[in-house]
């Protein structure tokens, strides 16, 4: 087995899970299996319970774990699907090692962070890394260099380095090169964290620069010499037009050879699907706009799956979808504003939680509906479809989820199985399931199947005792695991799927899910 260690230094948010997915994938390139784990030195458990407002979307993983969106770009970037032990978190590792102390495991001795804490880490890393299969496995350490929170982890991969034959672990540190007002490239930063680095006993291998331009040939032999690695292996990663640039922007800079002597490979393939998957990106004619009607609109990365799905698909389709993120709330405050979805190719309305928003987000289903503009719903997007239908078809007035109001028709109501649920960390109905779908209806005909196996996360469903009266008024449920809804649509309408699961998280930039493929066909056809 071969490590990757991806560290990041300076400041947050350079793009480190991007540019070690986009180093995974041109490994993958040259013929390896490659896997990912992420590393997120909080102490929540998971990222189940944390705020798409602050964090960014929660992934669900096929296991039914909920992970940090960096295990999204993993599974997009490597086209492979992970486990919630991919994600391994601080409050993971103390909880194995405070139940290994209680049941006695540590024969008496004092529990410490070395070795008790660090041979947990490591363990977790060797396993993951062996039950994969790969050959090679990269390790993501969130964070910056010199947090507290990350000291453990940095300890226990400089002891598996040590551990392992040399050429086995690789260490790759991402860094910041400013630019001073007169354009000058600065390497102070970067020396800076490698200097920290170092202080803990770590080595990097190669440094990834990011930057707004191309780092320059002298730049790189001020880093070089400064941070004691071969200019070579100092690898401008500057910004790209879109992040599925970056792997070719890493194969040009000569990342992929150098990594691979660093590892003792040799290159057995050079595979070329990725790079005709961005050609195809970049021949797109003609673009279609869509609205999305949510609430978590303010953080680019809150519905980060659901923009990636609308870029796969208009790859596949051969356009541009211009994704508009509206706050659901301002159709709340400003009912009339609800013409302005007039302008947009389609609406889409994603998942969520709590009641705030759904009043804006009903309206903007009904616009939808009503003026025949395509509409694909996600899990909260369906309850809400089937909530206006209720209302507005049906004339249940009152009709909603029993998640957002106390009513008399619950026509979204708790699952069973969620009765008497305390906690709220990994309590949902998670991960992967099944639907069977019926014959000839719009999901058939989008997925080519009879069955299909997408991820959930949700604790509310369609309640079963208004199916019969909202399928005679037109919305079928047509994809059902067993009394369990999974898709409504609407035959009559020109596009109207709304899914309980979430399709977002299976699309691949060259395999677009096939709900969003449809959605953007539906968009894209009408202006061409
Ligand atoms: N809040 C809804 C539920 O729990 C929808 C969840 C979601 O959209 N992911 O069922």
């Amino acid at each position: 087995m071969k490590y990757v260690i991806v560290t990041g230094g300076v400041m947050s948010g350079l793009g480190k899970g991007i540019t070690a997915a986009s180093m995974g994938r041109i490994l993958k390139n040259k013929g390896y299996d490659v896997t990912a784990i992420k590393i997120d030195p909080y102490i929540n458990i998971d990222a189940g319970t944390m705020s798409p407002f602050q964090h960014g979307e929660v992934f669900v993983l096929k296991d039914g774990g909920e992970a940090d969106l960096d295990l999204g770009n993993y599974e997009r970037f490597l086209d492979i699907e992970l486990t919630r032990e991919h994600n391994i978190t601080t409050g993971k590792v103390y909880q194995t090692v405070i139940n290994k102390e209680r049941r006695g495991d540590y024969l008496g001795k004092t529990v410490q962070i070395i070795p008790h804490v660090t041979n947990e880490i490591k363990e977790r890393l060797r396993n993951v890394a062996k039950s994969s299969k790969a050959q090679i496995c990269l390790v993501e350490v969130g964070g910056t260099v010199g947090d507290i929170e990350s000291m453990p982890f940095l300890e226990a991969v400089r002891q598996l380095h040590n551990e392992e034959e040399t050429e086995d672990v690789v260490f790759i540190h991402v860094t910041l090169v400013p630019m001073d007002p007169q354009g000058e490239q600065k390497t102070k930063p970067t020396q800076h964290s490698v200097k920290e680095l170092r202080q803990l006993g770590l080595h990097p291998d190669m440094i990834v620069t990011r930057c707004k331009m191309p780092v320059l040939p002298g730049t790189k032999e001020k880093i070089a010499l400064f941070c004691d690695v071969p200019a070579k292996a100092v690898i401008s990663a500057h910004d790209a037009e879109d992040i599925y640039m970056v792997p070719q922007r890493l194969e040009n800079e000569g990342a992929a050879d150098y990594l691979l002597s660093k590892l003792g490979l040799k290159s057995k393939d050079d595979s070329k699907e990725w790079d005709r998957m961005v050609e195809k990106m970049r021949s797109t004619s003609g673009s279609v706009d869509v609205a999305v009607v949510g609430k978590y609109t303010d953080l680019e990365d809150s519905y980060l799956s659901i923009r990636e799905s609308l870029k796969h698909a208009g790859i596949e389709v051969g356009c541009k979808v211009n994704a508009f993120w509206l706050d659901a709330e301002d159709f709340e405050k400003e009912p009339g504003s609800i013409d302005n979805l007039s302008k947009y190719d389609g609406i889409l309305v994603p998942g969520g939680f709590g009641v705030r928003g759904t009043e804006g987000k009903i309206s903007a289903i009904q616009y939808a509906r009503e003026h025949n503009k395509p509409y694909l719903g996600l899990c909260l997007g369906m309850q809400t479809a089937v909530i206006e239908f209720a209302r507005n078809v049906l004339g249940y007035e009152d009709a909603n989820s029993s998640e957002l109001a106390a009513t008399d028709h619950p026509v979204i109501d708790l699952l069973p199985e969620q009765e008497g649920v305390v906690d709220m960390g990994a309590t949902m109905r998670l991960g992967d399931y099944f639907a069977e779908l019926t014959p000839g209806s719009l999901a058939n005909k989008l997925y080519g199947s009879d069955a299909i196996i997408e991820r959930h996360r949700h604790r509310y469903e369609v309640n079963p005792k208004y199916i019969d009266e909202m399928e005679k008024a037109g919305m079928k449920f047509t994809g059902r695991n067993k009394n369990r809804m999974e898709i409504a649509e609407i035959p009559e309408h020109r596009f109207f799927f709304a899914s309980q699961f979430h399709p977002e998280f299976k699309s691949r930039p060259n395999r677009p899910s096939p709900p969003f493929l449809g959605f953007v066909r539906a968009m894209f056809d009408k202006n061409n």
